[in-house]
């Protein structure tokens, strides 16, 4: 609790500062203008505020009238809102866009650094200094991270030789606060930065930000980097800490960063700043926010399952940032202080621990945003103290980010502006001291069974987390070349064909070797299978659930191991492999929920004296063909779906996965999956595979796989043999020629990025993989353009090393296959993008087709590899048609800002899984369960409430429960 000292000097402090900024209003708050009324309504019904901001986002991408007249009564048609008033009258492009580049220019200085000079002028003219930030975040290509390198050195030599003739603000102050003064967004330095691959952004952001300190060094500037998302915080911590530990910059005083206090470990990374200044005896200057991603991080963090790490509540935050504050202050020694908040109160507690602490006037600043807050910078410019102005330049279209998150700020309900300009909430209440985060204690293991929850991908932004990764593939090193035995029946038979597995990054050097099966072993394997099933169909359901449970603890106990193994046998990033595992828990977790569900018989009907009971029984044994892509979770998905309803199993693991393979068994054995009941049963599909499809005692299939081999498992399987005696089920998941589709009005920098990935993640041998990007005519050459370029960006190489996004594919015959028809490609189109690749290894470039022949058949064939083809189409429907004209139904994408075109497409566009504004890969079980249509595959879809249905036949019992008349149900 606050003394009552202390809170009496805030609260004076604070009405001093009330007082002095009279009944100013900021300009956006300004009722008199249309925009204030419009924030004003926005307040007033939240519910406004998602169509209003994703008009002001889009806004931006549309070129005409015509398609901003149509956006604008798709998202705001029922005239909620206060547009200006002229709209109505004159429903052009040019006034409406007018009306939302005001708002914008009330939060940019200027489109280039020339043209914000006059801006700048102004605000020192003022009195205001003001730091520098150029707009744009988030950078798809190398290309475009050197381009905004150079801006900054442009703006640095702009801004130096303009702002050294300018007159001092105040002599005392001026030494200790550099005239020019930038800000700096890494996540712009490098278009692949993220935190599995740390060291390598951290040295990338390095090696682009080093010219922009030498230079703002050179003209006695300052620079600062910002802080974005949460993912991205360690990065710029350490880029900051290493560049200043760099013997260029080890005596310069003139850099910072910012911290976020919304965030829980803000306190900690003050301390390490300030212990890492305290050790090599400098100052460092710290700028502290509250943090504006606060909805991206809850919303980004419960999506992944992840600790979500701001506090829930604002005043949690504004409690946080005070007590940083004390601790800048108290060490100001060290640190210089610049206090970034518009929050009358936060602001009065740091001017009187300044006071208190008698810290120095030069060893702290405001700094608040152009464009925010203005009474208050003026009330505080008159108490004289100095306000910086965070002063962005750039485009409206890239700055539209930053425009929506203005505005969001502002609207926000909990928002310090909001309630004191808009709200009439009284300066007591405003000053009131925030209630403090208090953790909540941990929920004792809830009683029973938790409803499913997806299994969190692992946190790479945790050092721990990428030293345990390594340390999990040098294991994986020391036992490669190990050999795996058949296992039917629980006993081990070693005398069947090898299989040798190698790895696709290094083909010399052996994974491991199974043995495969002999026929006679095939044989033996099914009446194994049948004989055990028995007993284990008789076992509870909610026992053989809990077997799936246990193998979920299992996978999470062994999962850097298993992770590692698909880095090494077929070539899987971290990031995919460490993704695979968790898909491999949820499908555990899921289908062990799912039995308990349909395990329960139903009641049907309430006919008196009567009873019926729904109820289902395992088919028997089935026979499991995995492929090698997904080689931990497809298989076990498959396995432990047949055997958690009670079937028994024969697991064939892909040849190219053995050792995979190999692991996704033992872990359901490990689980409690019964000798017999599950058996591994390694072989060559052509052989082992069709003997076993055809075999007269296995009761079903299932497979996922190629369309030729799915397609002759479905004609195998449909023909009865002698002596068969139940009609073979065969459930098989097949290929897709996956598109996504560009609209006019599309979000590039969002779209290029998931395209990327679409196509490229796991080089592109996905089946839901995007192999063709479908773009409207009027956005085609820049969206080419742009991906072109972010192509050439990526790196292939191995995938032991994170900072390669692109590993090999899978073998000899897969590249050979891939390469044909890019020189297929070539003769009939044009390759717009492709780059080197190492020499040893089965890599092949990430490539992009254009020009195509519509008859081509690159658009039709699934190839499996990193292969692209865009083309061109009129419109939407157009695209859809073209998408549609494939033999395939399985994933689709659109990247769209038209709510309407959303709705048309999702019900036009022939996928059994379409994503919208998203990648089209990494389906969630759950919550997308996945799978196909048309030549994709038959059966329901893995991961999702029919699935486990289908290894079962439902069956009714229907007893007469009348006797002499009487029922009891129907008792007198
Ligand atoms: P593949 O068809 O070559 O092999 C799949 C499995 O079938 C392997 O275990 C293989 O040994 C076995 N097999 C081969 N010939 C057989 C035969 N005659 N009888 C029985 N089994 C036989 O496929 P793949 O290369 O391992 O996997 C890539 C393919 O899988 C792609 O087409 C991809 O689109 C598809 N896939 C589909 C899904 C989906 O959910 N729809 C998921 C992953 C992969």
């Amino acid at each position: 609790m606050e003394q009552d000292s202390a809170r009496d000097a805030v609260k004076a402090k604070g009405l001093e500062i009330f007082r002095l900024m009279g009944s100013e209003t900021p300009a956006l708050f300004d009722k008199g203008w249309w925009a204030g009324r419009m924030m004003e309504r926005v307040m007033r019904d939240p519910s406004l505020k998602v169509p209003l901001f994703r008009f002001v986002d889009v806004l931006p991408a549309l070129n005409d009238s015509r398609q901003i007249a149509r956006h604008a009564r798709e998202y705001l048609s029922d005239g909620a809102l206060p547009l200006p008033w002229f709209v109505n009258f004159l429903p052009t492009a040019y006034v409406v866009k007018k009306a939302v580049t005001g708002i914008s220019r009330t939060f940019i200085a200027g489109e280039t650094p020339r043209s914000a000079l006059k801006c700048l002028r102004r605000l020192w003219d003022e009195g205001r200094p003001f730091s520098v930030d150029i707009l744009g975040e988030a950078v798809v290509s190398e290309a475009e991270a050197e381009r905004y390198r150079d801006l900054y050195l442009i703006l640095a030599d702009t801004l130096s030789k303009e702002v050294s003739g300018w007159p001092p603000l105040d002599p005392r102050l001026d030494p200790s606060f550099p005239r020019l003064h930038l800000s700096v967004k890494v996540s712009s330095l490098y278009s692949r930065i993220g935190p599995a691959n740390h060291e390598d952004s951290v040295r990338e952001v390095r090696r682009r930000l080093l010219p922009i300190l030498a230079k703002a060094r050179e003209a006695g500037g300052f620079v600062n980097l910002d802080m974005e998302t949460y993912s991205l915080k360690e990065i710029t911590l350490d880029v900051l800490t290493e560049t200043l530990d760099d013997p260029g910059f080890h005596d310069w005083e003139n850099a910072g960063v910012a911290l976020q206090a919304y965030l829980k470990c803000a306190e900690r990374d003050l301390r390490r700043l300030i212990g890492w200044a305290k050790e090599k005896n400098r100052r460092i200057t710290v700028r502290l926010v509250k943090g504006a991603y606060w909805e991206y991080e809850t919303i980004v963090a419960r999506q992944k399952g992840w600790e979500i790490p701001v506090f829930p509540r604002k005043s949690h935050t504004d409690a946080n940032f005070e007590r940083c504050v004390e601790i800048a202050l108290e060490n100001h020694e060290h640190v210089t202080l610049a206090v970034g908040s518009h929050n009358v109160r936060s602001i009065a507690k740091a001017l009187t621990t300044a006071e208190r602490l008698k810290v120095p006037r030069d060893r702290y600043e405001f700094q608040m945003l152009y464009g925010m807050g203005e009474p208050i910078k003026r009330a505080l410019m008159k108490m004289g103290f100095r306000v910086r102005e965070y002063a962005p330049i750039g485009e409206l279209l890239p700055g539209m980010a930053y425009l929506v998150r203005r505005l969001l700020e502002n609207a926000s309900n909990e928002g310090f502006l909001q309630r004191a300009f808009l709200g009439n909430i009284p300066p007591e209440e405003l000053l009131a001291a925030p209630e403090s985060h208090v953790e909540a204690p941990r929920d004792r293991e809830a009683e029973g069974l938790k409803p499913f929850s997806n299994e969190p991908v692992a946190d790479f932004t945790i050092r721990e987390t990428r030293t345990a990764f390594r340390n999990a593939l040098a294991e994986a090193e020391n036992r490669m070349r190990e050999s795996y035995p058949a296992v039917i029946g629980g006993k081990e038979y070693r005398q069947g064909e090898p299989i040798v597995s190698v790895d696709p990054a290094r083909p010399r050097e052996v994974v491991g070797t199974a043995c495969g099966i002999t026929p006679e072993l095939a044989d033996h394997a099914v009446r194994t299978a049948r004989e055990a099933q028995k007993g284990w169909s008789q076992r509870s359901h909610g026992d053989r659930a809990a077997v799936l449970f246990r193998a979920a603890s299992v996978a999470r106990r062994r999962r850097g191991e298993l992770a590692a193994w698909q880095v090494r046998e077929v070539g899987k990033s971290w990031l995919e492999a460490d993704a695979d595992v968790a898909e491999a828990i949820d499908y555990l977790e899921y289908y062990g929920r799912e039995m308990i569900r349909l395990g329960k018989a139903a009641r049907l009907g309430d006919c008196p004296g009567e009873e019926n009971l729904y109820l289902y029984r395992p088919r028997g044994v089935g026979l499991v063909i995995a492929p090698w892509n997904f080689p931990l979770a497809i298989s076990v998905g498959m396995a432990s779906a047949a055997l958690v309803t009670g079937n028994a199993v024969l697991y064939k693991p892909s040849s190219l996965s053995p050792v995979n393979g190999w692991l996704a068994f033992s872990l359901l054995r490990e689980g409690g999956a019964p000798d017999g009941a599950l058996n591994f049963i390694p072989g060559k599909g052509d052989a082992v595979g069709d003997r076993l499809v055809g075999h007269p005692e296995v009761d079903f299939v299932l497979f996922t796989g190629s369309r030729a081999v799915g397609l002759r498992i479905v004609e195998k399987a449909g023909r009865t043999g002698p002596g068969q005696k139940s009609v073979k089920r065969a459930v098989v998941e097949m290929g897709g020629k996956n598109a996504i589709l560009i609209d006019a009005d599309a979000d590039l920098d969002q779209a290029i990025p998931a395209v990327l990935s679409s196509a490229f993640g796991y080089q592109g041998q996905k089946c839901s993989a995007c192999s063709r990007v479908i773009v409207h005519a009027e956005c085609y050459d820049r969206f080419l353009a742009r991906l072109c370029e972010a192509v050439k960006g990526l790196t292939v190489g191995s995938p032991e090393d994170p900072a390669n996004g692109i590993g090999p594919v899978i073998d000899a015959a897969a590249k050979e296959r891939i390469l044909a028809s890019i020189e297929l490609g070539r003769r009939e189109g044009k390759v717009a993008a492709e780059i080197p690749v190492p020499g040893e290894g089965y890599y092949v470039s990430p490539t992009v087709l254009t020009d195509l022949p519509p008859d081509s058949k690159i658009l039709r064939e699934e190839i499996f590899g990193p292969v692209l083809a865009v083309i061109r189409a009129g419109d939407i429907d157009e695209a859809v048609d073209l998408a549609n004209s494939s033999d395939y139904a399985l994933t689709g994408g659109l990247f769209s800002r038209s709510p309407a075109t959303i709705r048309r497409v999702g019900e036009t566009f022939e996928v059994g899984n379409l994503y919208i504004n998203r990648g089209i890969t990494g389906a969630m079980v759950g919550r997308q369960p996945f799978g196909g249509f048309r030549m994709s595959g038959v059966g329901s879809k893995a991961g999702g409430p029919d699935y486990l249905l289908q290894f079962m036949e439902p069956r009714v019992i229907t007893e007469n429960t009348m006797r002499r008349g009487f029922s009891p149900d129907v008792l007198p």
